[in-house]
Formats: structure tokens, C-alpha cells, sequence
């Protein structure tokens, strides 16, 4: 009997040990935000609007590939929090070029330059310029070739090229592959790497504004950005894009700006009308995550912050906004999914543990 058991033991732990390695190659994926923070103003140390969505297995904490979604203020900063180096981002994506989202990109680039001189370069994917109906381009190209030229002025990569050669001389943005693609109203595919495909679509809120979608054997994840609906105000059916609905489609997480309905015109916070339209509102975005089968809806770029008594210039009536507030104004919508309201390094684990 004893014999037995001894035997057991043994198979058992033989079979074991071969379905450790099987276990650890299970395929994850991490979605965290690196800036919560609603906007161009500073509030309570919030880093600027950004996501970064790592894909690998459970040997890597899911740490094969690495994609920045928006670069704000600060987002090397909270990269750092996480162990991720601006030198191991293998794409950075820009929903737009508002400096808000675009902020931490100079110094994410620059230090990527000082770190990693040698490569490889960072894709740089956004929209191709867009002439505006007001007759101003807006031109993501121009930002990523122009990234370093303060530092290139201040005589600063001259310097530090004298100290290491290996480093191109032409600055930081000698670092950036640029990958440009026409807004279109159906998904296209921009990049991809392996398992991993990223695509894309033209949604509303400034001219070339884009939404993406990453795929992944683990998942998949929708970055809205600033995205609002073609009808710039009321009547309308949602104050979310219809073009984003179409993206998110299946999806499992959606990370979306929200504005919470208590900036309103007709509510008293002052901001005006074309500011408070261009955003979704979290109701909304509930409703657009329960019809679209949504697990996880991340709200983000909250209009106001939690805890603000003011968003810029404007007042929050009736005072600050609470978590509560926001996740209350998400179930207003009947969605029964799983609600984070954003903050700094707030992360969805997929498969989720
Ligand atoms: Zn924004």
C-alpha cells in the first residue's frame, strides 16, 4: 500500500512538472492607463491621457509587445512605475495631436535617443495630415519629425552626440518610422506584430482624430481617444461615435474620455456648448458598451477629474465629482459589466485572474 503511494506520488509529480511550462505559456494581455487625467489642465499629479497595452504569456508578465496608445504629460513617468522603458515600446499610436495626448511623447523620444541610440526605431502611427475646413493642417507627421528640434536648438544633442557617437545626430526624431494611414469610416489595419494586430478608424472630435483596436489570442482592447459622434450636438441617438461602436464590436475592453453629464450647458459649469458635445458622456458610453458585449469599460480623461472642484477654467456644479458619480452615471445605461474609472496605472488583466 505504502509502495503505492509512493508510486502515485511520483506519477503525480512527473505531471506536474510537464504541465508547468504549458500553464506558463498562456497567452495575456495587460491594459493600464498611464494618465487619467482629463484634458490640457494639471489636476492632483494626474499624468496626461494615455494607455499602454502590453500582449505576451504568463512567463513575460505578458511583456512580448509593448504599444503606446497617446503619450501626456508624464507618461514616461508612470512607465517607469511599471518597469517599462521608453526603449522597449515597440509602436506608439496617436488618437490626435492635441498636446494633452502628446505632451510626454518629446520626452519618451528623447530619452529613447539617450538610452537606446542604436534602435530600433519607434513606429510613430497616426493619421495622415488632414487640411481642416478652416484651412489649418494638422500634421501628426510634422510632430514626430520635429520631435526633438528643442533639443536640437538648445545645442543639446550636439553635446550629447560628442559624448557617444553611437547616437544620431539628426536627434530624436532620427529614432521615429513614421506609418501614416487615410481615417477611413470601416477598420483598416495598420500594424501588426505576430499575434498582435492593431487597426484602425476615423472617428470625431478634431480633424484626422482615430480610434484603434488591438487583437490578441488573449483578447482584444478598444482605444477610443476623444472620439464623439458625427452630429456635433443634440438631436442625436448617443453622444458616442457610431464608428467606434463598429470597432468595438465584440471586443473585450473598451478604455473611452468621458465627460459626466453634470457639465452640461444647461447645468451652470460655463463650458461651452462645442466642448461639452465634442466628448462622450459616460451614460452614453455605457450604453455603447452593453450593445456592443463589452466585459470591461474603462472610463478615462474624465471631464471632470474625480475629486476637482474646477476643470480648467470652469466649475463643477454642485461641487466635485465623486467615483461614485461616474459609476452611477455608467449604470444608468443597464451596462453589467465591469466598471473602471480611471486612474493612473488602473490596469485590466486579460485573462482576467
Ligand atoms: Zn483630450
Amino acid at each position: 500500500m505504502q509502495q503505492f503511494s509512493i508510486v502515485i506520488a511520483l506519477v503525480c509529480s512527473v505531471w506536474l512538472a510537464s504541465a508547468v511550462p504549458t500553464a506558463h505559456a498562456a497567452p495575456c494581455l495587460l491594459v493600464t492607463i498611464t494618465g487619467a487625467m482629463g484634458g490640457p489642465p494639471n489636476f492632483n499629479g494626474l499624468a496626461g491621457p494615455g494607455t499602454l497595452v502590453r500582449y505576451g504569456d504568463d512567463s513575460n508578465d505578458c511583456g512580448t509587445v509593448k504599444l503606446q496608445f497617446d503619450a501626456g504629460r508624464g507618461t514616461s513617468v508612470r512607465l517607469s512605475q511599471i518597469g517599462v522603458t521608453p526603449g522597449q515600446l515597440n509602436a506608439i499610436f496617436f488618437t490626435h495631436v492635441h498636446s494633452d495626448h502628446a505632451d510626454g511623447f518629446a520626452d519618451l523620444m528623447q530619452l529613447r535617443w539617450h538610452y537606446s541610440p542604436k534602435g530600433p526605431k519607434l513606429d510613430v502611427v497616426c493619421s495622415a495630415d488632414t487640411v481642416s475646413p478652416q484651412g489649418f493642417t494638422i500634421s501628426c507627421s510634422r510632430l514626430a519629425s520635429h520631435i526633438g528640434d528643442v533639443y536640437l536648438q538648445s545645442g543639446e544633442v550636439a553635446q550629447r552626440v560628442f559624448e557617444d557617437k553611437s547616437r544620431p545626430a539628426g536627434g530624436p526624431a532620427e529614432l521615429t518610422r513614421f506609418i501614416a494611414f487615410e481615417p477611413k469610416n470601416d477598420p483598416q489595419v495598420v500594424w501588426t506584430s505576430g499575434d498582435v494586430k492593431v487597426s484602425t478608424i476615423r472617428s470625431a472630435h478634431m480633424p484626422g482624430h482615430a480610434s484603434y483596436r488591438v487583437d490578441t489570442p488573449a483578447g482584444s482592447v478598444v482605444i477610443g481617444g476623444d472620439a464623439g459622434n458625427d452630429v456635433f450636438a443634440p438631436p442625436r441617438a448617443s453622444s458616442t461615435s457610431e464608428q467606434v461602436e463598429q470597432l468595438a464590436r465584440g471586443a473585450d475592453v473598451i478604455v473611452h474620455s468621458a465627460i459626466h453629464p453634470v457639465m452640461a450647458p444647461d447645468k451652470g459649469s460655463g463650458m461651452p456648448a462645442p466642448f461639452y458635445f465634442r466628448q462622450s458622456m459616460a451614460t452614453d458610453l455605457g450604453a455603447m458598451a452593453k450593445r456592443v458585449g463589452a466585459k470591461h469599460l474603462m472610463l478615462v480623461h474624465l471631464i471632470p477629474p474625480v475629486g476637482a472642484e474646477r476643470q480648467g477654467p470652469w466649475k463643477i456644479p454642485g461641487g466635485s465629482l465623486t467615483e461614485a458619480d461616474y459609476r452611477k452615471a455608467v449604470e444608468t445605461s443597464g451596462f453589467s459589466g465591469n466598471i473602471v474609472i480611471g486612474a493612473d496605472l488602473a490596469t485590466v488583466r486579460l485573462p482576467v485572474k
